[in-house]
Order: structure tokens, then C-alpha cells, then sequence
């Protein structure tokens, strides 16, 4: 016997009808590539995604047909979310940060048929347009009388051009939910990206999860900044989560660094923020010297890689600001765990209660998890055990685009690439990614661990721990360290600074000081490229 209630597919379009309904009043504000300060309505931004729709009829995209971006997070880019993946073709969020041969790579591969680019992104594009051969519409996310004469990119067209040449007379048409509709590449540290492709099903059900009160808990009195990028995996799912529940959204556009990020968050009294860790270092590295504080944050979302203790302690004991530190990757679209509390842990003390939320946190219903060992056999939840870690759910990949029938999974479930512990009641905690845990005679040292002991000493802006070829252990750790601008310590004040903050052989071998240390596209470190820049290193101890 079936149920007798209303099936209505999930879909993307849904999300912005009910904010445009229910919520059209709230705002969407965006700092703009130009430097000035955009501002209007959910009401206002259906309205243009609407006109989107029908101009992308007008340009005659098939359903499914892919349209890319390159952009920063701004409202132009915020319609594209809706009236690309709404009227049922493929949003292809592309990370501006890739090599310019990989970006043609990957437009070849999505086989993209239209590219919408913020100007900053201009020389790209004049770069790899004519390396780009499915492409046919290239447009400028700009005003008409912006757009430049002489670019050299072939039927060049703006943005605003675009859409404004159509009415907003359109009404979302209704398709299967498990239609594609937005993809992205993962940053291919090694071989080739592959795409992670979502649906309109997996997309709206995490944003559901996304804003549960355990999860990112996001509500109508929020006002959100994720200055996680909309070029990669859908900023957490935070356009959609926002349009679902009728949250303010505040998007940065190109100006990432500390004073701005800042100066945005009190003038439009922000409540919220997301991002990846070394962005919250560059603006813990402007309030500090200046002596500023928040008058509205309250908290803010941190993962993509892991989050230091120093930086959790930080926020909350110097700002009164509660850090949410949050596991996830490319193929879940992205999120896995978020770290909150439970009833039970409000008899616990401040220190104890501190030690859980260091960790990634627990998963979210709509994620399963297991750690399993060499023999693939699942590791008990000790809060000891590493083992990799393994995932499924309905908004984890199962295939990925083209894969040809080589799915990834193993009896159902995605390996994710990471090692970790999972504790008696179910919080993760990431000691590595499989390919970076250092084996040291036979036991296994966390690079993750290292690194956050580096970054606790106050004259250390960033550190990245690999291990390096030993006669005798196999492997050792050393510690590449950046040092604060104006600050000095030696090799032998860090070294002893680890004493009695880790297990005397996990501490490091060396300390290597860099001008430098290698991020990837995503703001990671790239620690293939660290190893490359130290391949010439030799451990004294060797
Ligand atoms: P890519 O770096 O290939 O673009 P993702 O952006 O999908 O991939 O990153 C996913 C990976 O980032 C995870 O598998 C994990 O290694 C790392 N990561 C994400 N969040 C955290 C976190 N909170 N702590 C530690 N590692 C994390």
C-alpha cells in the first residue's frame, strides 16, 4: 500500500520559489568585482533567474547541456545557481585557481557549452578560450557598457545584455529529482580531476541537513557570509540552505583578505561565516594587531582541511565566538560531519568539552560512516583505532562523470581517502590523508597533529608537517614552518616547544624554514608540491 500524500519531485527551483514566496523580502548583498556594494531581494534575484531561464532557452541549451562559471561569490552568481540548474541544464562551478590547462581540460571533459565569467577572470579566459572547443557563448558577469571592445573572445556577450533582453515570465518546469544538476572537479592532486555530479534530489536534501540546528544551523535571523567559494562544491550548499530557510546572504565577491572579509561582517551586522582555515588566519591576523572585535558574529563554520586547537581557542576565548569544525569533501557534496555537542556532554568541564569540539564532530543523518582496517574488515569506535575511513548516503557520489562504469565504491560504500578515529559515541576524528600519515617504524604519526603544535607557538603563521625517508624507522616527520612577519624562533625553541605536547618519537626530526608554504587550488596545502621543493633535503639524523 502506498502512501497517500502529495509527491512533488525535489528541486533545485523549489528552493527559490519558496524564498521569493516566503522570504521575499530578505536580502542578498554582495561586495561586487567592481568594488561597490550590490544589494536587493530573494523577490528581486528570482525575478533575474527567471529572465536567466529564458535566455538560456533563447541561446537554445538542451536539458542537461552544461553552462561553467568562473566567478567569485556575488548575486550574478547566485542566479546562474537557480536559472541554469532550475530550468533542468548543469551548473559547472570551475575553481578559478586551477592551471589554465587544466581549466581547458576540464571545460573539454564537462563538454561546457556556455562559460559566464566574473572580469577579474578576463586574461583566463583570453587564455584558454580558444583551447575551450564545445564552448560557443562566452559571458561576461558584467554591466553592457562594461564590457570590453576588443577582447578577443569571439561573440562576447554581457551578462545583464543577456538577461535583460527577456522577460522573467517563465514558470520552472518539473523533471525526475534525480536529474543532474551542478558539477565539480575535484583539484586532481593526483592525475586528472575527476567531477563529482549532483542532482537536484542529492543537492536539496543536504541542504536540508546542511541547516539542522546540529548541523551548520542556519535560521531567517541569520545573516551569512560564506566566503567559501560558489566555485567550489556549491559554497557547502550554503545558496541553497540559505534560500530554504530565508537567511540574509552576504557574499565577499574577490576580496578575501582579512580587512575586508571584516569590514563586511559589521557593516552588514553578520551573525555567520564560513570558510576554510587559512582565511580565519588572515583575519585573526588583522583583528589582533588592531585590537578589533565583532559586534554581531557569532559563529562561524570551519573545515575543508583541518582546523587548529589554537584557532578554535582563539575565536572563542578572545572573540566570544563559537567555531563549528566541519568535515567533508568534493564526492559529499560536501558535507559529512559537523562537530556540536550533545545533551549528555553539559556535565562535562570546559577542558573536556574543548576536546571533543577539537575533533571533525559526529555525522549527519543522510551520512554513514566506518573505519576499517588493511584486511577491509570495520575497526571498532575507541576513540584509538585509525583506520581509512569509508562513507554513504544519498548525496555521496556513487559514480563519477564519465568514470565508464569503474565506480569507486567498495560493497556500497565511497572510500574517502582519509584516516581517522571514530569514539564510542560517533565523533570523527581526521589524523590524515592516507597518502600523507608518516609511517615510523612500523607506528603511524598524524601530520595533522604536528602541524596544529607548530601553529600553536605564537610566532608560527602556518606549518606543514611530511615525512621524509629514514634508514632505520623508514619514515621521520619534519615540520615546514612559515614564520610570523616580524616574529623569530629557532629550530631548537620549536622543537622543545613540542615537548610534553606529543609522544617524544612523534616529535619531529627537523624544523625546515620556508618563505613559503604551497596551497592548492582550494587553499590546502599541497604537499606534493613541499615534497618537490624539499626533495634535495637530508634528516640529520640520517
Ligand atoms: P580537493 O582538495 O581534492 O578539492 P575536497 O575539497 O573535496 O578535495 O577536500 C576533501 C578533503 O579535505 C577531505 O578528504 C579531507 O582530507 C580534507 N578535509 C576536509 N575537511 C577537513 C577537516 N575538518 N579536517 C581535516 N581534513 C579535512
Amino acid at each position: 500500500m502506498l502512501g497517500l500524500m502529495q509527491s512533488q519531485p525535489l528541486l533545485i527551483s523549489g528552493l527559490i520559489e519558496f524564498a521569493e514566496r516566503h522570504h521575499g523580502d530578505a536580502e542578498i548583498v554582495s561586495r561586487r568585482v567592481e568594488g561597490d556594494i550590490h544589494r536587493y531581494t530573494y523577490k528581486a534575484s528570482a525575478k533575474r533567474a527567471r529572465q536567466l531561464a529564458n535566455a538560456l532557452d533563447g541561446l537554445n541549451l538542451a536539458f542537461s547541456d552544461r553552462v561553467a562559471t568562473l566567478a567569485w561569490n556575488g548575486y550574478r552568481h547566485f542566479e546562474l545557481y537557480y536559472g541554469v540548474s532550475g530550468s533542468g541544464r548543469v551548473l559547472h562551478t570551475v575553481n578559478p585557481r586551477l592551471h589554465p590547462d587544466q581549466i581547458a581540460w576540464i571545460a573539454n571533459h564537462a563538454e561546457d557549452q556556455v562559460l559566464c565569467f566574473d572580469m577579474s577572470f578576463l586574461p583566463l579566459v583570453q587564455a584558454v578560450h580558444a583551447k575551450c572547443h564545445t564552448i560557443k557563448h562566452f559571458v561576461a558577469l558584467c554591466d553592457e557598457d562594461k564590457l570590453p571592445t576588443d577582447s578577443g573572445i569571439p561573440n562576447l556577450i554581457s551578462y545583464e545584455a543577456l538577461i535583460n533582453a527577456q522577460t522573467d515570465d517563465y514558470v520552472w518546469p518539473s523533471f525526475d529529482e534525480n536529474t543532474a544538476s551542478s558539477m565539480c572537479y575535484t583539484s586532481g592532486t593526483t592525475g586528472n580531476p575527476k567531477a563529482a555530479l549532483y542532482s537536484h534530489r542529492s543537492s536539496t536534501l543536504h541542504a536540508f541537513a546542511a541547516a539542522l540546528p546540529d548541523v551548520m544551523c542556519i535560521s531567517a535571523r541569520d545573516a551569512i557570509l560564506p566566503v567559501v567559494p560558489m566555485f567550489h562544491v556549491n559554497a557547502w550548499g550554503i545558496p541553497y540552505s540559505a534560500a530554504l530557510t530565508g537567511a540574509k546572504l552576504v557574499f565577499p565577491g574577490p576580496a578575501m583578505d582579512g580587512k575586508s572579509i571584516y569590514e563586511l561582517i559589521e557593516s552588514e551586522k553578520v551573525t555567520y561565516a564560513a570558510g576554510v582555515p587559512t582565511v580565519w588566519q588572515m583575519l585573526l591576523g588583522h583583528l589582533k594587531p588592531a585590537g578589533l572585535k565583532f559586534s554581531t558574529l557569532r559563529r562561524t563554520v570551519i573545515g575543508g582541511s583541518a582546523c587548529p586547537p589554537a584557532m578554535i581557542r582563539a575565536f572563542k576565548d578572545d572573540y566570544g565566538i563559537e567555531v563549528l569544525h566541519a568535515w567533508g569533501m568534493t564526492e559529499m557534496s560536501p558535507l559529512g560531519t559537523l562537530c556540536t555537542l550533545k545533551n549528555k556532554h553539559d556535565a562535562l568541564s570546559e577542558e573536556e568539552r574543548m576536546a571533543i569540539l577539537l575533533k571533525q564532530g559526529r555525522s549527519i543523518y543522510g551520512v554513514d560512516m566506518k573505519i576499517v582496517g588493511d584486511n577491509g574488515s570495520e575497526l571498532p569506535w575507541d576513540g584509538k583505532t585509525y583506520g581509512d575511513l569509508y562513507v554513504k548516503g544519498p548525496w555521496v557520489v556513487h559514480d563519477y562523470y564519465k568514470s565508464e562504469g569503474q565506480s569507486p565504491l567498495v560493497d556500497g560504500w565511497f572510500p574517502t581517502g582519509d584516516v581517522g578515529t571514530i569514539d564510542a559515541d560517533g565523533y570523527l576524528q581526521i589524523t590524515d590523508r592516507s597518502k600523507d600519515v608518516i609511517k615510523s617504524g612500523g607506528e603511524w604519526i598524524s601530520s595533522i597533529d604536528i602541524e596544529n603544535i607548530a601553529v600553536a607557538h605564537p610566532a608560527v603563521a602556518m606549518a606543514a608537517c611530511i615525512g621524509v625517508v629514514h634508514p632505520k624507522w623508514d619514515e621521520r616527520p619534519i615540520v615546514a614552518v612559515l614564520v610570523r612577519p616580524g616574529m623569530q624562533v629557532t629550530r631548537e625553541e620549536l622543537l622543545s616547544f613540542y615537548e610534553g605536547k606529543t609522544a617524544k618519537w612523534q616529535i619531529p626530526d627537523d624544523v625546515v624554514f620556508v618563505d613559503a608554504i604551497p596551497l592548492g587550488a582550494t587553499g590546502k596545502i599541497l604537499k606534493t608540491k613541499l615534497r618537490e621543493m624539499l626533495k634535495d633535503y637530508k634528516l640529520p639524523s640520517a
